[in-house]
């Protein structure tokens, strides 16, 4: 019961995955909003609920500014144009929680904190495995939080450990070394520093840019290299997990590696779906990864070796997360790459829209099969993933009835997913994944199953290995809990245990 209690309070707080970004310039006479907004467009992906910007005026002051909605709608040019500051953070939010949804501002980043002692602003993308243990320990303290975010606790953590230093980079050191999560934050002090941090273990991506002219310098820290693009910027390197690094616009930068960890635990999911193929990650292309991605699905797929699939085969792609495996796989497999799906631009993506129901409706209204190149053709569809498998059910239906093509041969990017992501991704429950649930259900002949309640003709699903060779990085430099079950955090291995335990004694 207590455990029973404990997971079901873990699942109904908020847990982000979102885009962070931050700018420093050295012209005291320059504003960075126009840029900050110009970093949040092009990192909207990885955050549509809500967005917001902190910036430094002259004089110290820190102001916030946060809304819910797209960030478009939310930075306006009469707002943007109000505020004004060399140095900003932003940061774009995706509640992973689900249908409930925190509209409260109190939830939307950046988290200000302010007391007569200290003032700075925090922008977070990740989750704290130890976040129950570590806001007892701080209510305990008397402590008052008006959230329930890991957000919150990692500011108030800050502030506590602030009062006794005015080392920020000491501060971040001690902060890293209480917390147990996948995260990557930036933070801005009143005197206007950037600190950015990963965490030890690497799980979300963070890097820095920078823009140098005659008039003037500035640093940039992203969630993705597509912003640093974005605003102008080149990529100097990824910031390290377990580093803390300092961006001044008074001097250089400055970093530390505070915590080296023999391995590392980058989310596999990124080059899947996450990042931007125009992104690089931990010195890899997204978009040279798809390819290879699709070139190894082909080099394993035994339909390429009936001449009559082959004969009447077009390779499509589910846009847009598809379209680099499509073309890595029609390339490899010699076969017509066609867009045989039209989507329209103004849905949101449908994996990262909480709640069942939004994401079934968001299906219908997004994709539309284009008759006249798939009728009667036997259909290579390269989809990046099955999560809970009913968005894929209701594609191949279309392409079918709609559509009206002749076969639907699956072929799927990321290997199945069976266990639950407890790194802040929205896919709570092995009894809501599909391959989770059919891999219990139906041990080795699972895959067949899933491919039959799709109502796909072959299915084919990327191997582990090839997804890691893929990516080009070593197993142990990847988190593929999701595929594996392995997880790479002790706190977050005991909570799958704990989870497992009550799912057995409810069977
Ligand atoms: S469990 Fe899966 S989705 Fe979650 S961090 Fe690991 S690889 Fe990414």
């Amino acid at each position: 019961m207590l455990f029973k209690m404990k997971i079901k309070k873990m699942r109904e707080k908020p847990r982000e995955n979102c885009a962070i970004f931050g700018v420093t310039c050295n012209d005291l006479g320059y504003s960075v909003s126009k840029l900050l907004y110009q970093g949040l467009i092009a990192l909207q992906h990885r955050g549509q609920e809500s967005t917001g910007i902190s910036l430094l005026k002259t004089g110290g002051k820190i102001y916030t500014y946060k809304r819910n909605g797209l960030v478009s709608k939310v930075l306006e040019n009469p707002i943007i144009s109000q505020f004004w500051g060399n140095v900003g953070i932003g940061h774009n939010r995706y509640a992973t929680t689900g249908a409930v949804g925190y509209k409260s501002m109190d939830y939307i980043q950046p988290f200000h904190f302010k007391t007569n002692e200290i003032e700075f602003s925090m922008a977070f993308n990740g989750t704290i495995a130890n976040f129950d243990e570590i806001k007892k320990n701080m209510d305990d303290m008397g402590r008052v939080f008006i959230t329930d975010t890991d957000t919150e606790v990692i500011a108030q953590l800050i502030g506590s450990i602030a009062l006794g230093t005015e080392d920020w980079p000491e501060v971040l050191k001690l902060t890293s070394r209480l917390l147990d999560g996948s995260y990557s934050l930036i933070l801005m002090t009143d005197e206007g520093d950037i600190y950015a941090m990963r965490d030890p273990l690497g799980f979300k991506p963070l890097c820095i840019g920078e823009l140098k002219s005659d008039k003037r310098n500035l640093y940039f820290v992203s969630s993705e290299s597509c912003a640093i693009d974005a605003v102008g910027g080149i990529l100097l390197r990824d910031v390290e997990p377990g580093e803390i690094l300092h961006l001044s616009h008074q001097k250089d930068i400055h970093s530390e590696l505070v915590i080296k960890s023999p391995k590392t635990a980058l989310c596999q999911f990124e080059f899947i779906y996450f990042a931007r193929p125009d992104s690089i990650i931990d010195g890899v292309s997204v978009a040279q990864a798809r390819l290879r991605l699709g070139s190894l699905l082909a080099k394993n797929d035994p339909i390429l070796k009936n001449p009559e699939i082959r004969e009447n085969a077009v390779v499509v792609p589910v846009p847009d997360s598809g379209r680099s495996v499509a073309v890595g796989y029609a390339k490899e497999a010699k076969l017509p790459y066609v867009e045989g799906l039209m989507k329209n631009r103004y849905i949101w993506r449908t994996f990262i829209i909480p709640g069942q129901a939004r994401r079934k409706a968001a299906v219908k209204e997004k994709l539309n099969p284009i008759k006249s190149v798939i009728q009667g053709r036997d259909i290579i569809l390269l989809d990046d993933s099955i999560v809970r498998g009913t968005t894929t059910q209701q594609l191949v239906s279309l392409l079918k009835n709609r559509g009206e093509a002749k076969n639907i041969h699956l072929r799927i990017s990321c290997p199945p997913i069976v266990s639950p992501c407890y790194m802040g991704i929205d896919f709570p429950t092995k009894e809501e994944l599909i391959a989770g649930r059919f891999q219990k259900l139906y041990n080795e002949n699972y895959i067949e199953e899933i491919r039959k309640k799709i109502g796909a003709d072959t299915l084919l699903y990327q191997n582990v290995e090839d997804l890691v060779m893929a990516i080009g990085k070593e197993e142990n430099q990847l988190c593929l809990a999701c595929l594996t079950g392995n997880y790479p955090l002790k706190s977050v291995e005991k909570l799958a245990e704990m989870e497992q335990s009550i799912v057995q004694s409810r069977v």
